[in-house]
């Protein structure tokens, strides 16, 4: 869609002999899915939501040449019905913080340029030239990064064993394979601002004293991989990659490797068994990367939102992002907001934001005035969040608590037309799918779950089968190898916890 508008807004420039006067630049994505594409006019600064290819004949002759807006492009808010004029002015904005996702919508993912323009590469040259490894762990210690792939790990601890570790080889890994079904915040972050992951993988680099990278990213993501290619390219032609980085002796590059859509290879020893050219199952830990890694070499592996936030910190310091979030969870989260709600997106909230606030005042809310039901937060590995927890403060140990988890982000909502049984068998599905068959709790187990829910969508499951289906949760959870067995029963276990009524309506024997 965005090409076929590009393509055209570029021939009519051209017909009205306007192409050096006006430059079109493509970014990355702004996060309001819903009303995409979208066109910003500088200077004015006016967008326009949802264009289509004919719409560049009247952007071109009514905007650009006689300065007026063209109306019906215009974005109303569907709650006033108000004309938004500024992308950032419209409800959905307002209570984002955009630190990962800052560059994403601002500048040309294919330009260095752009970047270097709004402090790329800075606190890259900070850190080389001003601080030692330790004071890099400080300030991410001080800053309370936690990693944003799911487990919620202390950012400083990992880098800190890796340092500790003691060899001549160590890496540094970005895992951008983002498989959660409705996921798509890695994607985005790659697409829009390439850069800061490199620039942070370098900073990593540094601090634990690696000289190689492997960005393990998804090969469904075509536009992703292109622009990381160009990003490294480019990064390496300035020297801010490769030998010898900013004259200080340290050496450090970075090369793609391609996921083929396993989503056991998002599990951080099953994607260094992919790297090492294996089949992507997961390994026992201990040890844990960070100790024997890839290549049985010290190794940190994080995700790509992780890594989007260091660049920032180093240059605004540890107390600005601790300043945000909760008292254990500091910072902002990028969540892909999905299911039935207005505006479907890309967000980014301080930690510690209401899920009411995130669904109501950022999503728009749930459409056709049908009212919430739950929230799903972590994919396939997580839980619901039922409307009683409308209000609960979104953080790591808070989503815990109440039988869901962060991981890496996926939102999806649900209104009172969902079956939770159906929302529940889903996610199973997709685990039973994807598990790599290494273990039997999560080999077996899973599959005999499903063909509990089975039994129990079709009418034909008893009191008894929903027992056994706790009972075979509790099972999975506690002794399958890796986190996609022993999350695996989340879903389940918390439909079950919040809409145990629905699944008794479904059974036959109600006693
Ligand atoms: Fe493979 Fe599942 Fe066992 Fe993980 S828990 S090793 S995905 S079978």
């Amino acid at each position: 869609k965005s090409d076929d508008f590009v393509a055209s807004i570029k021939e009519e420039l051209a017909k009205n002999d306007m192409t050096d006067k006006v430059n079109v630049v493509r970014t990355g994505c702004f996060g309001l899915c819903a009303q995409g594409p979208i066109v910003i006019v500088y200077p004015d600064g006016v967008f326009y939501h949802q264009v289509k290819p004919k719409d560049a004949k009247k952007i071109v002759s009514q905007h650009l040449i006689k300065g007026e807006y063209v109306e019906k492009l215009l974005y109303h808010d569907h709650k006033t019905k108000e004309v938004v004029n500024k992308l950032m002015d419209t409800p959905f904005y307002h209570k984002q913080k955009r630190v990962a996702l800052d560059n994403c919508g601002r500048i040309d993912p294919e330009k260095i340029s752009d970047y270097i323009a709004f402090d790329g590469y800075q606190a890259l040259a900070k850190v080389v030239n001003d601080y030692s490894a330790d004071d890099v762990i400080k300030i991410l210690e001080t800053s309370g990064l936690r990693g944003r792939g799911g487990g919620g790990f202390p950012t400083f601890r990992k880098w800190s064993f890796a340092k500790a570790s003691v060899s001549d080889q160590k890496y540094v890994i970005c895992n951008a394979d983002e498989g959660d079904p409705g996921a798509f915040m890695d994607r985005s972050v790659l697409e829009g601002n390439p850069h800061a992951v490199l620039e942070a993988m370098a900073i990593a680099g540094y601090t634990i004293g690696a000289n190689q990278g492997y960005i393990y990213v998804r090969a469904e993501y075509p536009t992703a991989v292109e622009r990381l290619e160009i990003a490294i390219e480019q990064a390496r032609a300035l020297g801010l990659l490769g030998k010898d980085i900013f004259g200080t002796g340290f050496d450090f590059d970075i090369d793609l490797r391609l996921g083929a859509g396993a989503f056991v290879c998002g599990e951080e020893t099953a994607l260094l068994e992919s790297i090492e050219g294996r089949r992507g199952e997961p390994r026992p830990k201990p040890p844990f990367p960070a100790v024997k890694g890839l290549f049985g070499q010290p190794t940190i592996v994080n995700n790509v939102e992780t890594y989007a936030n260091v660049p920032k910190i180093i240059l605004e310091g540890p107390e600005w992002f601790a300043s945000m979030g909760t008292e254990k969870s500091k910072g902002t989260k990028v969540f892909a907001l999905g299911g039935k709600i207005e505006n479907t997106g890309l967000v980014e909230i301080p930690l510690g934001t209401t899920l009411r606030e995130i669904v109501e005042d950022i999503g728009g809310g749930v459409p056709d005035g049908k009212q919430f039901k739950a929230a799903q937060t972590g994919g396939p590995s997580g839980g619901c969040i039922p409307i009683e927890h409308y209000d609960i403060p979104i953080d790591y140990d808070n989503l815990i608590e109440i039988g869901s988890m962060m991981g890496s982000g996926g939102l999806i909502v649900m209104d009172e037309g969902n079956c939770m049984v159906d929302i529940a068998k889903f996610f199973l599905e997709f685990t039973v799918e994807e598990s790599c068959g290494k273990c039997v709790p999560c080999r077996i187990g899973t599959k005999r779950l499903l063909e509990i829910l089975d039994k129990i969508t079709m009418g034909k499951a008893t009191l008894e089968d929903l027992d056994k289906m706790e009972e075979l949760c509790d099972h999975i959870k506690g002794n399958s190898l890796c986190g996609l067995g022993q999350t695996a029963p989340n879903p389940v276990l918390s439909t079950l916890r919040y809409f145990r009524d629905e699944y008794v309506a479904h059974v036959v024997d109600k006693r």
